[in-house]
């Protein structure tokens, strides 16, 4: 048998392998590969091969904790949370018991980050005491997985012991949610400024999502150098209006990290999916999100007792991939000044 592949695919991956990112229209190319060819296998090879060099085989688990259940009047269309849904009609507030034995229990387990996550209009002080608590608690890192934010409240996240946030431009915004794209990327920049690390997904990926919009948020993360950026899919909730859409295979996500991985070049830190997938984990990905609390993909208003998938189960998957969720996480290293220094220069460049 043997293994030819096309020389532009070739040249694309020798690209890849060389971490010097791809642009718009190379992703758009190997977005689009058949997913049963030989392009497609060696595209997952070398964004595994990368993967595995640059971020020494550590598995990373980075434990999602959704602090409230609420019906949330932003309605995004793809969020279980949203009012819109008729999922959730009451506020459910986990407790501070809830939050800390979840927390205490992810640290117990060697989780690398502790993603907390409110819905739209959860109180900015509430969070920032949830903060200031779970730094009394436990030394793994705090990101905060909320709202838009300004400087001001951005300082206020660190003072409260958060080292990074989740925030990203989501696929169909300003459309499929109230949000403007502007505002969201203006909250990237506020999360750089400050000192945050900024954490991002290319998400919610499904079926009627065009490969030009899914390729341009990958570049993005890439340009505003993204801690970890890789994809997560949409999740259709019961009643969903999503529905008639369905949804991306595991595959199909699979082939998505490797593109996303090769864009990222030597930017990234990790490679995140979503949900938790062996797949996608010989296709580049390396970072798991654990999930307990609310969750906008879920019915249940406890996730770990709905379609949230255990840190023990993501440890498992991730020994029997050959990532070892026991190495010190790669995502909290401190960023060198002169660094920090060009990566403002550019995002102000693109912004402004
Ligand atoms: S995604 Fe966030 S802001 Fe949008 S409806 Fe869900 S909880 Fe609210």
């Amino acid at each position: 048998m043997s293994w030819h592949i096309s020389p532009k695919v070739k040249g694309l991956l020798k690209k890849g392998e060389d971490l010097t990112g791809l642009n718009q229209e190379e992703a758009e190319f190997l977005l689009q590969l058949a997913i049963e060819s030989k392009e497609t296998y060696a595209l997952m090879e070398t964004a595994n091969r990368i993967s595995r060099d640059q971020f020494g085989n550590k598995g990373e688990n980075q434990y999602h904790i959704g602090i409230n259940v609420e019906p949330c009047p932003f309605n995004c269309k793809f969020c279980s949370l949203a009012k819109s849904a008729g999922i959730f009609t009451t506020a459910i507030p986990f407790s501070n018991d809830d939050i800390i034995n979840w927390a205490t229990n992810a640290e117990v387990k060697n989780a690398d980050g502790l993603n907390i996550m409110t819905t739209g209009t959860y109180s900015f002080d509430r969070l920032l005491e949830v903060g200031k608590m779970l730094r009394e608690k436990v030394s793994t890192p705090l990101v905060a997985n909320t709202r838009d934010i300004n400087h001001k409240e951005g300082e206020q996240l660190l003072d409260a012991g958060f080292v990074g946030a989740y925030h990203a431009v989501r696929l169909g915004e300003g459309e499929d949610t109230p949000f403007k794209r502007e505002k969201r990327i203006k909250t990237i920049q506020v999360i750089k400024d400050v000192g945050l690390s900024w954490m991002n997904c290319v998400e919610p990926v499904g079926p009627e999502h065009g490969i030009k919009e899914i390729a341009e948020l990958m570049v993005m993360a890439r340009d505003y150098s993204a801690t970890y950026s890789g994809v997560m899919r949409r999740i259709n909730f019961p009643g969903s209006p999503f529905e008639p859409f369905g949804m991306i295979t595991e595959r199909e996500m699979a082939r998505m990290v490797a593109v996303s991985r090769l864009v990222m070049g030597a930017v990234p830190r990790a490679h995140c999916l979503h949900e938790p997938s062996p797949l996608s984990l010989i296709a580049g990905g390396n970072l798991f999100f654990p999930e307990v609390g609310a969750s906008p993909r879920d019915s249940a208003a406890d996730t770990e007792k709905g379609r949230g998938t255990s840190i023990e189960e993501c440890r498992q998957m991730f020994r029997e991939t050959g990532w070892d969720p026991d190495l010190p996480s790669n995502c909290f290293e401190a960023v060198s000044t002169i660094e920090m220094t060009a990566e403002k220069e550019s995002l102000k460049a693109a912004l402004y």
